[in-house]
């Protein structure tokens, strides 16, 4: 390590005693998605004190935020935090350990800056859950003039190259007629038949479409009253797959099942995409390889399993489409606890979560430390990006 690197390693176990109160404090008190304002206040709080000049509500999301230092706006490296919770089982992803060593990463590479140059930025990037916050972000403009966005993501396993699904969740309902099921059922339009022939349909298509697609949902209204035939029945569904165009696919195989369904029983239908598409993540291979390399260093061996094994979706698929991004994933406990388990809420809170955020903070800001202070990796950086987007353009 050399000297500016030792100094971002030192800044950030200064701070790492605010950084586990802060984890902590998010973790107590867990927020869900657009809801998180002590989990926003509690960070800018953080990096105001430090410094940083806050933009509260950029984007015009009212619990994201935008924290700058620097003294001049280019060369930029943003680091996310994510800090929403999940419904009923709290901080069961560990957001609370994201967006710890997002400011943690942040403040240290900050320190440097007199040194190094560019500018320095943290974003709170709310309801990565359920709502894709960051589309959202991306939209308003809020990740333009940014030369690498940086996050970590706790884990079951350590990989800096994993890939993520685009996803779209549809809605879709049956209208049909209600009669008395035993005394009239000849008079009634069945839409809960409706719909078991939509779900059927899925079925049997899951077995013809590629192995990483996904097609997933449930059933919302499934009628009121078992002597009367159903008049309304409404389903949400997930279709996913790494690439939009296939996942675009899938959707309109999807469509199908439900127009077909709708055909066979005489009822009505409708369908409507519920909120913004995720984009499958497209890892920037330059800043990956650069992360490994210090996370090593720092004790953390990567495992580099399959990277299509164990995927979701994640708004952070959107980021990597308009700026080199990296969600590495380091290991908080095994895989006896996935995310989105109450087990993996207990390790979110554990001193090994606590040393593994800590690590995290250090890799990520000496991952931003090459960014700013070397133009040749800026120049590879954004090579492999455009030749990425090329990629994912033609498939
Ligand atoms: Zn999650
Ligand atoms: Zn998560």
């Amino acid at each position: 390590m050399d000297v500016l690197e030792k100094k971002v390693v030192e800044a950030v176990e200064a701070v790492f005693p605010d950084l586990v109160r802060i984890s902590s404090a998010i973790y107590d008190r867990p927020e869900l998605g657009y809801e998180e304002r002590e989990a926003a206040a509690l960070l800018t709080d953080f990096l105001q004190d430090r410094g940083f000049e806050v933009e509260p509500g950029v984007g015009r999301v009212s619990t994201a935020f935008r924290a700058s230092r620097g003294s001049s706006p280019a060369p930029s490296v943003a680091f996310l935090a994510e800090y929403d919770a999940l419904p009923n089982l709290g901080h069961a992803c560990g957001h609370n350990l994201i967006a710890a060593a997002g400011i943690g990463a942040g403040v240290a590479l900050a320190s440097v800056l007199p040194e190094c140059g560019g500018c320095v930025r943290v974003i709170g990037t709310p309801a990565e859950e359920m709502h894709g916050g960051k589309i959202r972000l991306i939209e308003e403009g809020c990740f333009k003039g940014i030369d690498a966005a940086l996050m970590f993501h706790p884990s079951v396993r350590n990989t800096v190259v994993k890939r993520t699904l685009a996803m779209t969740e549809l809605r879709f309902a049956f209208h049909g007629k209600s009669s008395h099921a035993a005394a009239a059922p000849e008079l009634g339009v069945n839409a809960l038949d409706a719909m078991v022939l939509a779900f059927s349909g899925m079925n049997a298509l899951r077995q013809q479409i590629p192995g990483d697609g996904r097609i997933h949902g449930i059933i919302t209204r499934g009628g009121d009253a078992p002597n009367v035939i159903p008049a309304f029945t409404e389903a949400r569904v997930a279709v996913r797959a790494l690439e939009r165009p296939v996942m675009e696919n899938l959707i309109e195989r999807v469509k199908g099942c439900i127009e077909g369904a709708a055909r066979a029983t005489g009822c009505t239908f409708e369908i409507e995409t519920v909120g913004p598409a995720y984009e499958g993540l497209m890892p920037n291979r330059i800043l990956a390889s650069i992360f490994e390399r210090k996370v090593e260093a720092l004790g953390i061996p990567i495992d580099d399993p399959d990277p299509l094994g164990y995927i979701g979706s994640s708004d952070i698929g959107n980021v990597s489409r308009v700026v080199p991004a990296i969600h590495p994933e380091l290991a908080i406990c095994g895989f006896e606890s996935l995310p989105h388990t109450s087990g993996f809420a207990v390790a979110a809170r554990s001193e090994r979560a606590e040393t593994v955020m800590k690590t995290a903070a250090k890799a990520l800001a000496l991952t931003g430390l090459a960014v700013l202070r070397d133009v040749a990796v800026r120049e590879r950086m954004a090579r492999e990006f455009q030749c990425c987007r090329q990629e994912g353009e033609s498939s």
